[in-house]
């Protein structure tokens, strides 16, 4: 009776499968593969729950690669992480300019929203919103991973360098204490910023963020791109 033993792949996976399969999707796109260990890290939950999960995913031909530490989605699987991954882009615009809820809150909101919306909803969505081609935060909707990728990580600018933020990475978005932080201080796409000091010896960067200082870490610069200003 358990709705485990009737899902399969010809159905929607489950809620914590298409959990699993959005956070497998930025994995895949940015790594080239789906490495267990960092996954329970991410969804926050213990590595024997992800290995459980695993061989249930595997059954219904979400994914390949029995027994190892790393595995790959299948063409089902992928389909239906970027199915699950532009829902929930799609719910945190209708959250945001529709809804009008608080740019902390839609991330978190749309996971809990993400899993019900229909086809049909979808494209509605996509319609009313203006086919954005990517999330909020800056990261792109699947098949639209191009578009970004001339956008640099700030770890990579020069001193003095100005650049516009693009993009804060899913997995900062996954990091309530460092999004929080980010939004607080206005380190979001559409600011300008520049590069005030760097000390490699400290892990950190100091940025301009319209009059404000902001320090980061390396680590959490790292998931943040710009945009360099064109010289023409
Ligand atoms: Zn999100
Ligand atoms: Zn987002």
């Amino acid at each position: 009776m358990s709705r485990d033993n009737v899902s399969t792949a010809d159905h929607r996976p489950t809620h914590t499968v298409e959990d699993y399969l959005m956070t497998m999707h930025v994995m895949e796109r940015d790594y080239g593969e789906i490495v267990a260990a960092r996954l329970a890290e991410m969804l926050g939950v213990a590595p024997a729950t992800v290995a459980m999960t695993f061989k249930r995913m595997e059954r219904d031909n979400w994914i390949t690669g029995k027994g190892r530490k790393a595995v790959h989605l299948t063409d089902t699987g992928r389909e239906a992480a970027h199915s699950v991954t532009r829902r929930h882009m799609l719910t945190e615009w209708l959250l945001l300019k529709i809804l009008k809820v608080d740019l902390p809150l839609i991330h978190d909101e749309a996971h809990g929203i993400e899993h019900a919306i229909s086809p049909h909803l979808e494209e509605r969505m996509r319609d009313i919103l203006g086919d954005p081609h990517v999330c909020p935060h800056g990261n792109p909707l699947p098949g639209y991973e191009d578009e970004v990728s001339g956008w640099i990580p700030l770890t990579e600018l020069a001193l003095d360098e100005k650049v516009v933020i693009r993009r804060v990475h899913e997995f900062a978005e996954e990091n309530p204490g460092l999004l929080n932080f980010l939004i607080e201080n206005g380190v979001l796409p559409g600011a300008e910023v520049q590069v005030l000091e760097i000390l490699p010896f400290n892990q950190t960067l100091t940025i301009e963020v319209e009059g404000r200082r902001v320090i980061l870490g390396f680590l959490a610069a790292r998931y943040i791109f710009a945009e360099r200003h064109s010289s023409g």
